[in-house]
């Protein structure tokens, strides 16, 4: 290794610098500003970006040598293009800071250039590359469709009979791993920080729901450096005689820190472990091979991939590395991740590795004969949604996560540490991290065997096909309504999110299906079993039926993985006045949609309150939001401040009774006047409901008449039935979640995570009206100047002039065939008769409604362009005017 922790003295001089009053505590040699426990890539970019950020006083402990856990037997891969924004940004900036290391640092990371290819033998695939090639022009990532014969000039060695075509993006690369974390730890500590090897971290240390420090074991080679470096510069150190004594002794010793940045590749799930703090991620096998030298190979041919083969290949000098990602992958079944595990792998396994061994022959017919020369099995972590983890976990503040990077976590080091350290520094994520945010997982994606489980179907991920809507098919079942055997009764095909399982759609066998068996002369799906494409999936006649029995009769929807929570205390409407940009100080009995903003402005969450007693409110969120929106209005709560946050999300079931005749029917079950002098729109009131006594709140997210009722969870399925059972005559149809996205698409209802993120504005978002400009919020200020400067980006509906294609989102919008954005949502609008979707419209300068109205607009759908018309009103509410006049 470059950097031993021997050679650092100059460093070492303030990992000794005194603690005023260590003195009273035991063993504390050192008081600094951020601990980063982890000497991988991820790690030393981590401390690199807060170094080079002005952040000087930054330890970086490994317990072994650098880059030793998994980060010295990676591939070196480093591609640009994700599927989000965010991710690309990330990516591409790594691609960057690697091209420049080795000027800045003087040390080489083998950045080559060399391109990348990914050749498809299927039209799905190809349809892939074609969407993904329409989404890199927006991300600014080149990406050029080429024919196989053009990929073979790029790998001569390929086979390419069965090939359809290509994506070729030119500026990937690779780089030499190993070489790139110890350029960013000697670039870290050019800047300033120190970087110590043979430095266990045994546990954080925590009080009062903070991150303290950390306490360290010293190996014997360590402590005898301090030993020998505190005789010596024991002046300049200040080090008393009893605390060299101490640190000669002492196996143990704490460092106390303000912030602590645990970056430990596959060992960071057990640290999190042992201070509360849920890092869900498990290591898996994975594999590749390095040939023996190959005529015709070389060290500069481009990164391949062939995902339909699940394989990538590479020139290694004169040889070929030949990688896979199986669709179905081993994970290591350790006990603990052993702490000696520096510069290890484990045992080839050549049978796992068969079945891509035998593709990577069938697509480089090279290897057929030639010897290999190495097998590379090495641990990585993966999450259960291929996402890496990253920022401030919400059970201990100034504890900062970066872990888990499922294969691309040399691709993504060097982005990742930016933004980890800006989030640092500023309190706050300065970009939509969402997609990789610690705050997605609940301690319910923890449990190991879940882990190993699930992790098996990750690792394929990376090449298995994009499909919309794909549902994980491992680790299921996790989260159960009491409905949920009543639902798979009826043929309910559930998706999962958050860990809950939720009605999709209903397959025709659904007793509560309309009569006939097609709709829009489309065939029902007979059975709850998803089949993809990238065009109308087999369920969009049950879907047609679903969304039709919301708009002409009764739909019942059993949306209980909601998140909720109950806000008690003198302070609650305080607190939520400062939080939320709408007035939250409403009479008792009224429901209020809101956003919650950060200082940029962007949405933090959206969700409704219900003022419950003047000092008590219930608050409803989505259902991925529940660890994330606790988080925010905790550490935004003063701690003189009386307000409790309880999470009551498994106590009640949510069942939304949405449509025409929702009223006559709960008019059947209950006493209550559902009229609309007496139950007014956003209004709640606890209601019985048959024998159950349930909240209903008159509010709708499909732009119906209709009411969501919170019933305690074990008077859901009674409730259930009572509804069913009175609804028959009125036509009452079980509907899913695919239902509500089109529902809501069609009445301009946006979501979070899909319409609003931490960088989307209610302004820019079309959502002003839900905001009280007269008080003070977080965000307010900005949002002021934002108001009087203009948007340069604005929310818009789209439809699809031709009713045959489908939207899914992540569709790219041209207006006068320039792309100026890209959808964010999309389905297909069954009242309005064509496809749906929601989408920014960006523009250099200010965007007034003109503009927006006055282009011509087209959708990217799957490399065709189709003509869109656009909205800034609800397209439904246009149909139903056309309907009524
Ligand atoms: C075979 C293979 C090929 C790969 N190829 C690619 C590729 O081509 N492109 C790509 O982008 N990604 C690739 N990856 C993934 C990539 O290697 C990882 O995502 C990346 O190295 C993770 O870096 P890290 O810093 O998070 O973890 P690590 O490199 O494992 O670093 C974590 C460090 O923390 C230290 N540590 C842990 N606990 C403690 C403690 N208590 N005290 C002190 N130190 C501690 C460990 O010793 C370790 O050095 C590949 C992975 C494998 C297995």
């Amino acid at each position: 290794m470059a950097i031993h922790f021997s050679a650092a003295y100059s460093h070492k001089l303030s990992v000794l610098r005194r603690n005023a009053d260590r003195t009273r505590r035991s063993n504390v040699i050192k008081e600094t500003k951020v601990v980063i426990i982890g000497g991988g890539i991820v790690g030393c970019s981590v401390a690199y970006h807060l170094a080079k950020l002005g952040w000087k006083d930054v330890v970086l402990l490994e317990q072994n040598q650098l880059a030793g856990g998994t980060t010295w037997h990676a591939a070196g891969l480093v591609g640009r293009l994700r599927t989000t924004n965010s991710m690309t940004k990330i990516n591409k900036y790594s691609v960057e800071l690697y091209a420049g290391l080795e000027r800045e640092t003087g040390h080489s990371v083998g950045w080559k250039q060399v391109g990348s290819l990914i050749v498809a033998r299927s039209q799905d695939r190809m349809t892939q590359l074609r969407r993904t090639a329409a989404m890199s022009e927006w991300f600014g990532v080149e990406v050029q469709l080429i024919g196989p014969e053009a990929a073979k000039e790029k790998w001569p060695l390929l086979r390419i009979d069965d090939v359809l075509g290509a994506a070729w993006l030119p500026h990937d690369g690779k780089v030499v791993p190993k070489e790139v974390a110890v350029a960013l730890a000697k670039g870290a500590q050019a800047h300033g920080a120190t970087v110590a090897e043979n430095v266990r971290v045994l546990e954080v240390l925590h009080r009062d729901g903070r991150a303290v420090g950390v306490r360290v074991h010293l190996s014997e080679p360590v402590a005898a450096d301090v030993r020998r470096l505190s005789s010596l510069r024991d002046a300049e150190l200040s080090v008393r005689k009893e605390d060299q004594s101490r640190v000669t002794s002492a196996a143990a010793v704490d460092i106390e820190a303000e912030y602590v940045v645990l970056a430990g590749g596959m060992w960071t799930r057990e640290l999190g472990l042992r201070c509360g703090v849920t890092i869900p991620l498990h290591p898996v096998e994975h594999h590749y091979v390095i040939t023996e030298p190959i005529e015709g190979a070389f060290d500069d041919l481009p990164v391949g991939r062939d995902p339909d083969l699940c394989i990538y290949f590479r020139g290694e000098a004169n040889a070929v590395m030949l990688g896979a990602f199986q669709a179905s992958s081993k994970p290591w079944m350790v006990e603990r991740v052993p702490g000696d595990f520096s510069f290890q792998l484990l045992d080839p396994d050549w049978e796992k590795f068969s079945e891509p061994l035998k593709n990577g022959k069938w697509r480089i017919p090279a290897l057929e004969t030639c010897g290999f020369a190495k097998f590379v099995n090495g641990p990585e972590s993966f999450t259960p949604d291929n996402n890496f983890i990253m920022g401030e976990a919400p059970e201990l503040r100034n504890l900062f996560v970066a872990a888990g990077f499922n294969s691309v976590g040399i691709a993504s080091a060097g982005g990742a540490g930016k933004y980890l350290a800006e989030w640092i520094i500023e309190g706050q994520p300065t970009l939509d991290l969402w997609s990789v945010d610690i705050r997605r997982f609940g301690p319910w994606a923890n449990n190991r065997n879940f882990l190993r489980e699930r992790v098996t179907e990750v690792l394929g991920l990376h090449y298995q096909m994009a499909w919309p809507n794909r549902e994980f098919e491992t680790g299921r079942g996790l989260r159960r309504t009491p409905l949920h055997d009543r639902l798979a009764a009826q043929s309910a095909c559930f998706g999962v999110k958050n860990g809950w399982e939720r009605p999709n759609w209903f397959a025709r066998s659904n007793t509560r299906h309309p009569p006939g068996d097609r709709d829009h002369g489309v065939a029902f799906a007979e059975s709850p079993l998803m089949e993809y494409s990238f065009g109308r999936q087999n369920w969009f006649a049950n879907h047609a039926a679903e969304h039709r029995a919301a708009r002409e009769k009764v739909a019942l929807f059993d949306q209980s993985g909601f998140s909720k929570f109950i806000l008690k205390g003198s302070d609650a409407v305080g607190l939520l006045q400062r939080l939320c940009g709408n007035n939250a100080d409403v009479a008792v009995g009224k429901a209020v949609y809101t956003g919650l903003f950060n200082e940029r402005g962007g949405f933090e969450s959206d969700l409704t309150l219900i003022r419950l007693a003047p000092d008590e409110f219930q608050i409803i969120t989505g259902t991925a939001q529940a660890v994330h929106d606790a988080d925010w209005i905790r550490r935004n709560t003063a701690p003189h401040e009386h307000a409790e946050l309880v999470d009551v999300t498994g106590s009640f079931g949510v069942l939304g009774v949405m449509g025409p005749n929702s009223r006559a029917l709960l008019s059947r079950l209950t006493e209550a006047d559902l009229s609309n002098a007496a139950f007014p729109f956003g209004t709640a009131q606890q209601i019985g409901i048959g024998q159950a006594t349930v909240r209903a709140v008159r509010v709708t997210y499909v732009g119906e008449l209709g009411w969501e009722l919170h019933v305690p969870m074990d008077q859901l399925a009674l409730v259930y039935d009572r509804l069913m059972d009175a609804g028959l005559d009125l036509g009452i149809t079980n509907a899913g979640h695919y239902a509500i996205n089109s529902l809501r698409l069609e009445k301009g209802y946006r979501a979070w995570g899909a319409e609003l993120s931490p960088d989307d504005t209610p302004l820019e978002a079309g959502l002003a009206f839900a905001i009280d400009w007269r008080k003070t919020f977080i965000g307010r200020d900005i949002l002021l100047k934002q108001k009087a400067a203009g948007v340069r980006r604005r929310l818009a509906i789209f439809v699809l002039e031709d009713p045959e294609p489908v939207l899914w989102g992540g569709e790219l919008i041209y207006r006068d065939g320039t792309p100026v954005g890209y959808t964010t949502s999309g389905s297909y609008g069954h009242t309005i008769g064509g496809a749906i979707a929601m989408g920014y419209v960006n523009h250099s300068a200010e965007l007034t409604q003109e503009f927006i109205l006055s282009g011509r607009y087209e959708i990217n759908v799957s490399g065709r362009r189709c003509s869109a018309r656009i909205h800034l009103q609800a397209p439904y509410d246009l149909a139903r005017q056309r309907i009524l006049s």
